[in-house]
């Protein structure tokens, strides 16, 4: 018998005490008319929850969608991010993201990586891109400053009323434990964005989270471009065994799992059946839980930060 559907509707408390949908629409890569149309589509489908990155360079599209979309500002949730060029002045950067979004206030602004970029050779003042020095290496900052001077800035920022929560993303469990140590920290992030799909389980990054009532986001849950993990022959066959698409059974046992999980499509057909989830029953939640274990973990979006060890 075919699994039943049903829309996406939970949601977690981030330690403000807000509530996030467990379910986010993805915009990376979704660039003019494939930002605003996918995005109205997703409002349409009932997702009230969008995330969105200054280097996406696609905030005016979805400020735009989200403003014709005719579902008040009040319902959804909307996070934006903070570019390693931008780090040094988080919240002249927020002011640029709300003026590109037409709105007053995000939900929860994140620290995009971990890692400060130069801006010296930047032109014509476009800080949203990313600096390489004459070898093709990114042009790091890491030596003037560092994330904790920039978390030291970014926990003053829901003050002002421009954001209601702050977080990181790509922070590892040495950075974390590196940034709540510092004597400057006053705050906890109420998220981590980080890659998670069943290839790169990341459980003991989640534990760690969860310990520290920080709230996991889990982005790529298909592998990003292409959907390699759709292509994944255990994930193909446990899905028709279920009667569902391979990503409805990949968003179902991500959020089954406890965290937030954001997915990206511009298909209007994808948007709305990736909406739909069901419950695994337990012993095929354990088999898409052990996959990397069969097949080994692989790490899609691997961005290399020069000698900043990101990953360790
Ligand atoms: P993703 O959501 O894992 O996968 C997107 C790919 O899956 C696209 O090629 C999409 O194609 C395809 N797809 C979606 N639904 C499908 C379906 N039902 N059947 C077949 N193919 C399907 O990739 P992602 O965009 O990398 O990750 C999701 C979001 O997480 C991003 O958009 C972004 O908001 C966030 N993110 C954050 C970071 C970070 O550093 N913080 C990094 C990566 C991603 P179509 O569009 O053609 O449907």
């Amino acid at each position: 018998m075919p699994a039943t559907l049903k829309n996406s509707s939970a949601t977690l408390k981030l330690n403000t005490g807000a509530s996030i949908p467990v379910l986010g629409f993805g915009t990376w890569r979704s660039v003019e008319n494939n930002g605003y149309h996918s995005v109205i589509a997703a409002l349409k489908a009932g997702y009230r929850h969008i995330d969105a990155a200054a280097i996406y360079l696609n905030e005016e599209e979805v400020g735009r969608a989200i403003k014709d979309s005719g579902v008040p500002r009040e319902e959804i949730f909307i996070t934006t991010k903070l570019w390693g060029t931008e780090q040094r002045d988080p919240e002249a950067a927020l002011n640029r993201s709300l003026k590109r979004l037409g709105l007053d206030y995000v939900d929860l602004y994140l620290m995009h990586w971990p890692v400060p970029l130069k801006t010296e050779k930047v032109t014509d003042g476009n800080v949203l891109c990313i600096p390489t020095l004459e070898d093709g290496t990114v042009d790091i900052d890491t030596r003037e400053w560092n994330f904790i001077k920039t978390w030291n800035l970014m926990q003053e920022l829901p003050k002002t009323g421009k954001t209601k929560a702050v977080g990181v993303s790509n922070f590892s469990i040495n950075n974390i434990k590196e940034l709540l140590e510092s004597p400057s920290n006053k705050l906890v992030p109420a998220a981590n964005q980080i890659e998670i799909h069943p290839l790169l389980p990341q459980d003991e990054l989640i534990a760690f989270c969860k310990e520290k009532g920080i709230v996991v986001e889990a982005y790529s849950p298909f592998g990003s471009a292409n959907a390699p993990l759709l292509k994944e022959q255990a994930i193909i066959n446990m899905a028709k065994k279920h009667g569902v698409e391979p990503a409805q059974l990949i968003i179902s046992w991500s959020i089954q799992r406890g965290y937030v999980v954001l997915a990206k499509s511009v298909n209007p057909e994808r948007i709305v059946s990736n909406f739909k989830i069901f419950t695994l029953p337990e012993d095929d939640f354990k088999i898409i839980s052990n996959l990397s274990k069969v097949h080994g973990t692989k790490r899609v979006v691997n961005m290399k930060w020069g000698s900043f060890p990101i990953f360790e």
